[in-house]
């Protein structure tokens, strides 16, 4: 059975103050709704993890993420924080390859196999973000454009290695768009995408979680969460909302 993984990343959003408040709704709603067969990862900004990892506390189906790490292991880099530093705070999971890192800070593939190298020694689970460009869409190449990504940065890994990776398909038309893939382009390309991963690790790619992000919303998620190869949601403004992103866990 794939885990079913609902992960808000909060971009560069959120005082300390509205940090913890929308974390402690969360983790009560979660609570108190009985929640327990979703696995929810909360990825703020670095400078929250301390209060987000208290405010989790032992609730067991809510962790700590980030939103990126470093390709480098420790050293002279000023303002990057290392895998090794986000797992000392008690991170399980981290956010690689977000389609806003690659567009604004210019990550390469390269880069982001050392990330996930990074990540996996560190004992984090890395969630790969994947996905194309409006003008790939339209052309149609999108498919061939999104195993590309996942070639580059994946393929080298090893099969035990692989098996602890969460992908993510996050179109690029759709996030912070509005306009959300439908449930049968984003069936389309998760399944595709597991071909892709099977074709080099064989049953493990049965056991991947593929998660869909872009403009996912509490109307929405159901339809798309029913597909076959959907597992879950990478949710960005919705995850803001305490309410829309616990009603959006629920959708399953
Ligand atoms: C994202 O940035 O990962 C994302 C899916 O954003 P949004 O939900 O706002 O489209």
């Amino acid at each position: 059975m794939r885990k079913k993984i609902v992960a808000g990343n909060w971009k560069m959003n959120g005082t300390q103050e509205e940090g913890q408040k929308l974390t402690s709704e969360i983790v009560n709603m979660v609570k108190d709704e009985r929640v327990t067969d979703v696995t929810v990862v909360i990825n703020p900004p670095f400078v929250h993890a301390s209060n987000v990892k208290k405010l989790i506390g032992d609730t067991p189906n809510i962790f700590l993420g980030g939103q990126n790490c470093s390709d480098k292991e420790s050293g002279a880099y000023t303002g990057e924080t290392s895998a090794k530093i986000l797992a000392s705070f008690g991170a399980s999971y981290v956010i690689i390859g977000h389609s806003e890192r690659r567009e604004y800070f210019k990550e390469s593939n390269e880069e982001l196999t050392a990330k996930v190298q990074q990540a996996l020694a560190n004992g984090l689970v890395p969630i790969f973000c994947c996905g194309e460009p409006l003008e790939i869409r339209e052309a149609g190449t999108h498919e061939e454009y999104v195993k590309e990504q996942l070639t580059a940065s994946l393929f080298g890994l090893s099969e035990e290695d692989f098996a602890k990776i969460v992908v993510a398909y996050e179109p690029i038309w759709a996030i912070g768009t509005g306009k959300t893939a439908s449930s049968d382009q984003a069936q389309d390309m998760h399944a595709a995408i597991r071909t892709h991963l099977a074709s080099k690790y064989g049953k493990i790619a049965d056991e991947t979680s593929i998660l869909y992000g872009g403009s996912c919303k509490p109307d929405n998620a159901q339809e798309i969460f029913s597909k076959a190869d959907v597992d879950g949601g990478l949710i960005g403004g919705a995850s803001l909302k305490s309410r829309d992103f616990v009603d959006i866990i629920k959708s399953f």
